[in-house]
């Protein structure tokens, strides 16, 4: 019997379109890059912009520039989240039909003032890995006709993940195979904890599909073989490796990489214009310069 070939790995950047790119992108994007070269693999660049409000088609434009002033090289058509809305609604779906999602309608200051009274209570409000209070409602209670008659009066709602109950599913622990490091340096087989993030939203009224879902759902489409990002996006992988068992996808190895700091010691964002990487061009320093100060920066 012939051996069938090994699969090629397959690797992704996939930045959202809501500000320019800086420092800590490029290194994700160079990481990647070098790995899926280094493996003979695949390099996929992927638009992730579901939140409509905030993404814009000239940070879009600009991601090309300066991905292409990096000098890297990635495969051709780019898949857009917004052009796939329908499979991200089709796997909510899935989870609907299998009881472990339900709508929520507290609205956002609603959930504020809940934690903010319990806290006041004395109690110490749990928080998410990402610092924010977990979900405090009881809307998994809910009847199926009351959640039918909510609705059908036009009630904005988002659709949780039942956590738990979706969690008790599954035969196994949830694992995943970690070749970077988190946090506080994990490594190896790393066991998910999805339980850390209460009942996340898998999509809202006004946002057809969420990170998390959508994230699972392209990865699984787009054959990746190897989710390397960020270590802040760590955590997330407990949330992904749950939706990945109950929608029945391919389990990615993950790696997650180190963050590239401000001179503050918090973590870069978009807004931070002379960490970006158009800011770095504009000053008239080269590619190769910014490769090297990504790569050796501590
Ligand atoms: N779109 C996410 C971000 O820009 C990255 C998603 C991922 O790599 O899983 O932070």
């Amino acid at each position: 019997m012939p051996v069938p070939p090994p699969a090629q790995p397959v690797f992704r950047f996939a930045p959202s379109p809501n500000g320019l790119l800086h420092l800590g992108h490029a290194l994700s994007a160079i990481i990647n890059h070098d790995m899926a070269s280094a493996m003979g693999g695949r390099f996929l660049l992927r638009i992730e912009d579901i939140d409509r409000a905030r993404c814009r088609p000239e940070f879009e434009a600009a991601i090309f520039e300066d991905l292409a002033w990096l000098g890297l090289s990635w495969e051709r058509p780019v898949r857009r989240q917004s052009d796939h809305l329908e499979l991200y609604a089709a796997a909510l779906e899935r989870l609907r039909d299998m009881g472990l999602v339900y709508p929520s309608f507290m609205s956002r200051g609603e959930i504020k003032a809940a934690v903010a009274a319990a806290e006041a209570s004395g109690q110490a409000w749990p928080r998410d890995p990402d610092g924010t209070p977990l979900y405090p409602g009881r809307e998994r209670d809910l009847s199926a006709s009351e959640q039918e008659a909510l609705i059908a009066s036009g009630r904005p709602h988002a659709w949780r993940l039942d956590v738990a109950k979706a969690a008790g599913r599954l035969a196994e622990a949830i694992k995943w195979r970690e070749t970077g490091a988190g946090p506080a340096g994990e490594a190896g087989l790393i066991a998910a904890d999805p339980a850390a993030w209460g009942d996340v939203v898998l999509s809202r009224t006004d946002a057809l599909s969420s990170y998390h879902l959508s994230v699972v759902v392209d990865d699984a489409l787009q054959g990746i073989t190897h989710v390397v990002r960020g270590r802040d996006l760590y955590h997330a992988t407990s949330i992904h490796r749950l939706l990945q068992r109950l929608l029945d996808l391919p389990e990615p190895v993950y790696h997650h990489h180190r963050l590239i700091l401000g001179a503050d010691g918090t973590k870069l964002s978009k807004s931070n214009g002379d960490t970006g990487i158009a800011a770095f061009r504009a000053a008239g320093r080269s590619a190769s310069d910014l490769r090297a100060t990504v790569l050796n920066a501590t």
